[in-house]
């Protein structure tokens, strides 16, 4: 899966036609003459993937489905926070005494939910509320800054039906296609994935793999019905995340390290870690990164995840063995696990 991922990423992309107005694809790229000099530095394989730096990112799979995780390949595209100064995200918060309130309200914890509770109605404010503690008292709180705005129409939960994701007749797919939440699932991954199949049947072999899917470009989450708040979560991580860490590491380590700091935020919560995703292998990677390779510290991976920091990566590509900035994806994978 990793394999093919790369060999797409290989290709040349074009750069999206529509991109956020006021966003570019790399707020970090230096400014003579970025590209040749990136190429210079870094390589061509490095600076493609900076400059595929416009595709939207999808979320979690779906446990049942098997083994795709890694290739739920589709990137993520700058997002509107990209040109906010760097130091926004490190700035105290606005006020201290909401934040007091904030973290003195009853944690995850401390009510029926669970990282496997099925969502509702009320998971925008959820998730918002959890991630108002992170921001102001949690173990991310240096680095996370919360919108709060989640319940404003930025979270999007879509009708989903399991029984759909079925396939294997033509009265299946039918019923397949007619799922509200695939339908939005195709339309999104049409829009934003290069690779994506024209083929029906591998269609829905990728829609089906999706479990919700943070749209970048329109600032939305998108989650099914049935999802799990674990998902929600894990989309809200993205939400608050910076496109550099994706583009010096690759898709499957951002995966691993996002669902990461979720388990991080849920840990704050008193709550046990999410299992319901398709991740493992990606959130192994992630952990032997952060626990033998940089010894626990997992500050650095936060400082480019959350704050978009283009100097740590070095320090981390150090901590591997290897001794430039930028590597090839499966480079960088290769020396985690060695
Ligand atoms: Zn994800």
């Amino acid at each position: 899966m990793l394999t093919s991922r790369l060999q797409a990423q290989a290709r040349p992309q074009k750069e999206s036609s529509n991109p956020p107005a006021h966003s570019h694809p790399l707020p970090a790229r230096p400014a003579q003459d970025p590209i040749l000099r990136l190429q210079r530095t870094i390589g061509n394989q490095a600076v493609l993937r900076l400059m595929r730096a416009q595709n939207p990112e999808v979320g979690l799979v779906w446990p049942q489905q098997g083994s795709q995780a890694a290739s739920a390949t589709v990137q993520r595209s700058p997002g509107p926070e990209s040109d906010q100064p760097e130091k926004t995200k490190q700035s105290p918060k606005a006020s201290p005494s909401p934040g007091n309130q904030v973290c003195s309200g009853p944690k995850l914890g401390a009510t029926k939910l669970t990282a496997d509770s099925t969502i509702d109605k009320k998971v925008a404010g959820v998730i918002d509320d959890v991630m108002a503690r992170a921001a102001a008292c949690g173990t991310l709180k240096t680095y996370i800054t919360a919108k709060g705005d989640l319940a404003q129409g930025h979270l999007k939960v879509i009708e989903h039906y399991q029984g759909n994701d079925m396939v294997g007749s033509t009265h299946a797919e039918d019923r397949f296609d007619a799922d509200d939440f695939h339908q939005a699932v195709k339309k999104y991954l049409q829009e934003t994935e290069p690779d994506f199949p024209t083929d029906e049947e591998k269609q829905r072999q990728k829609i089906a793999e999706i479990g919700g899917f943070y749209d970048r470009k329109r600032d939305t989450i998108n989650l099914p019905s049935d999802a799990k708040l674990g998902s929600a979560l894990h989309e809200a991580v993205h939400r608050t995340s910076k496109p550099v860490f994706k583009n010096y590491f690759g898709q499957f380590l951002n995966e691993g390290v996002t669902q990461m700091f979720s388990d991080m935020i849920l840990q704050d919560e008193s709550l046990s870690a999410f299992t319901g995703h398709n991740y493992g292998e990606n959130l192994k990677v992630a952990n032997r990164l952060k626990d033998d390779k940089m010894k626990g510290n997992w500050k650095p991976i936060a400082e480019i995840y959350f704050n978009g920091d283009i100097h740590k990566p070095w320090e981390i590509m150090a901590s591997i063995g290897l001794n430039r900035a930028m590597h090839k994806e499966q480079e960088i994978l290769d020396a985690i696990k060695k």
